[in-house]
This record gives structure tokens, sequence and C-alpha cells, in this order.
């Protein structure tokens, strides 16, 4: 009797890194022999997935090099740049590890806190444990003090308490990352988009952060207003996606009855008591302005709920367990 050693499926590995990239042709070589050193000393089994989103330096043929010399390194190249987002949802669509972390390529996220926090959210039977900047090396202005305003606000929004919701380094258990859809802007609203999704057990864990070595940084101004605009498309879909007649028409029923009862008034007003015309009232303008404002939050909801009957996912849900069922 043969005793194999019991063969583990090679679709499967302990962790998927994801690392989305836009030009940082400089920082790849450096960034995958130190994620090389830091996995293979901790003995892991994993995967490295690069995404190019759609880089015009040489980053393209640098990774295609690293792949040809280390079987663990994946690769996607996208035709042209789609944003941060998109390129984590294909990487996030592709990997095989039962965790996944995520991290940016220009070397501001160190990969010597993948063994901590593989052991945080394993230990702690965490969802997400996201990387907190705590010291953070960038521009105060440009970069710290605005972050500081957003993690407030998303924070009271969501009521997902984050010292820093958009560190690019985190660490997620596979199921999250394969129920929750990313675009836009949106890869700064993950934790919101996973809560969403049923994922709660959500926490943190200081990092360390350094410098941009070299390059720029690929996100300027627009990302305040983007930003923020994603916040609002993410809450009010979470919320009201699936039933958006339950908002529009419960406030549209609100501001016409507003509008219609105000105009009782002005016609009692008038016919019994005769005392001016109705249009001599500023009250009779709120009037109008109301019916006819509820009116269309009545059909904006009664549209959204014809989009959301023909949407292909209007029923599906996150099954957390399936006994006796396939
Ligand atoms: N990135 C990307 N696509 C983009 C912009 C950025 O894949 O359109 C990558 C970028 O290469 C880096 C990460 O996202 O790996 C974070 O970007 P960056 O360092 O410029 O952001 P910052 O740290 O300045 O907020
Ligand atoms: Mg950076």
């Amino acid at each position: 009797l043969i005793l194999l050693p019991k063969i583990k499926p090679e679709s499967f590995f302990q962790l998927s890194i994801i690392i989305p990239f836009y030009n940082e042709e400089e920082s790849l070589p450096e960034l995958c022999a130190w994620l090389e050193r830091v996995l293979n000393s901790n003995n892991f089994t994993y995967e490295i997935i690069m995404v190019d989103d759609g880089s015009t330096d040489n980053s393209w043929n640098t990774v295609k090099n690293l792949q040809s010399q280390n079987q663990h390194i994946k690769a996607i190249s996208f035709q042209r740049n789609y944003g941060k987002s998109a390129a984590l949802n294909e990487a996030f669509k592709a990997c095989k590890g039962e965790y996944v972390i995520t991290m940016d390529a220009d070397l501001q996220d160190s990969p010597d806190e993948i063994p901590e926090l593989y052991q945080m959210i394993t230990t702690g039977k965490y969802d997400i444990v996201s990387g907190w900047k705590k010291k953070r090396y960038d521009n105060a202005i440009t970069k710290n003090i605005p972050s500081k305003l957003y993690n407030t606000v998303t924070g009271k929004m969501s009521g997902i308490k984050l010292h820093d919701m958009n560190c690019g380094l985190k660490i997620y258990r596979s199921k999250v990352v394969k129920s929750i859809e990313v675009y836009g802007e949106m890869h700064r609203y993950i934790p919101v988009l996973a809560k969403w999704a049923g994922f709660k057990k959500i926490t943190e864990k200081p990092v360390a952060h350094q410098a941009r070595k070299y390059g720029v940084s690929k996100f300027g101004w627009e990302r305040f207003v983007n930003g923020f605009l994603d916040l609002a498309s993410i809450m009010f879909v979470g919320k009201y996606g699936k039933k958006p007649m339950h908002i529009f028409g419960l406030w549209g029923s609100i501001v016409f009855m507003v509008g219609a009862a105000i105009w009782i008034y002005l016609a009692i007003a008038k016919f019994a008591f005769m005392q001016y015309k109705m249009t001599d009232r500023p009250l009779f303008y709120v009037g109008i302005i109301s019916i006819v404002i509820g009116t269309q939050l009545f059909l904006a909801g009664f549209l959204g709920e014809l989009i959301s009957r023909n949407s292909h996912d209007r029923n599906t849900y996150n099954i957390a367990e399936k006994i006796g069922i396939e």
C-alpha cells in the first residue's frame, strides 16, 4: 500500500494577494521580491494577482518578466485605464485563496503586515481586517486632512467606525469579495458594501506606511466629488435598491399630501370666507410645487420598480449556509 501525501487541489491557496497598478513600473520588481520573501518565510500557500489597469509605461512588460520567473504570479491587463475599482473587481472574480489581501503597488503598503493580518482574521474570525495608516506619510493638505473628514462622514452615514476606510491594505474572507461588486470609485467603500452584503465583523489594524518612493499619486481632487457621490449611491442602492418605491413612494405621498392640504386650506379660506384671491398668498406656490414634486417622486418610484424588476440580480441574496442542498 502506497500512502500518497494529501494533495491540495491546485486551485486552493491560503492567500490571494491582489495588486492593482497603473504606471508603477519602478515599484513592481521591489514589491514582488519583498512579497516573496515574506510569504515564503512564513510558509504560506498563495497566489499573487497583478492587475494592470491600462498602464502606458513599461509596467506590463515588467510584470510579464516577473511572472516568467515566478509561478506564484498571475496577471491580468486591461485594454485601457478603468480605475482601481474595476481592477479589484476583476481580481476578486479570479482569485482562489481562502483569504484575500489587497494592497497598493507603490510600496506605500508594507508586505511585512501580511502575517499579522492573517493571524488576526483567522483567530478573530473576522470578515474584514482593514489597515489603518495611523502614521501617514502623505501630503497633509491634499491627503491627510481630507481623509479625516471623509472617514468621519462615511462612518456617520454607514455606521462603520474605521479610521481609514480607504486604506489599500486589507484582508478579507474569500466569501466577502465573491459577494460584492465594485465599480466606479467604490473601492473606497468596500467595508460599506460588505456590510450591506451582510458581512459585519469588520475591524482594523494599525499598519506601517511609507512615503511614495517612485512615481506620483494617481488620484487627484476629483476623488472628493466622485467619492461622495459614490457613497450616496452605495447607501441608496444598499437600502432601497431592491425596493425603490418604499422611499420614493413614501416621500412622494408625503410631499403631495402637504401640497393638497395647502390647497384645500386656501380653497376654504377663499370660498367660505371670501378673504382674498388664492394667488395672493405665497403659500399658493408652495402648494403647487409640493404637488408637482410629490407626483414626480412617486413616478420616480414607479420607474425604479420597473427597472429593478428587470434587473438580473433582483432575486440575488447572499446565502450564509446551506444544509443538505446543493
Ligand atoms: N491605481 C490603479 N488604477 C488607477 C489609479 C490607481 O490601479 O486608475 C492603483 C495605483 O497604481 C496604486 C493604487 O491604485 O497601486 C493606489 O493609488 P495611489 O498610490 O496613486 O493612491 P494614493 O496612495 O495616492 O491615494
Ligand atoms: Mg499610494
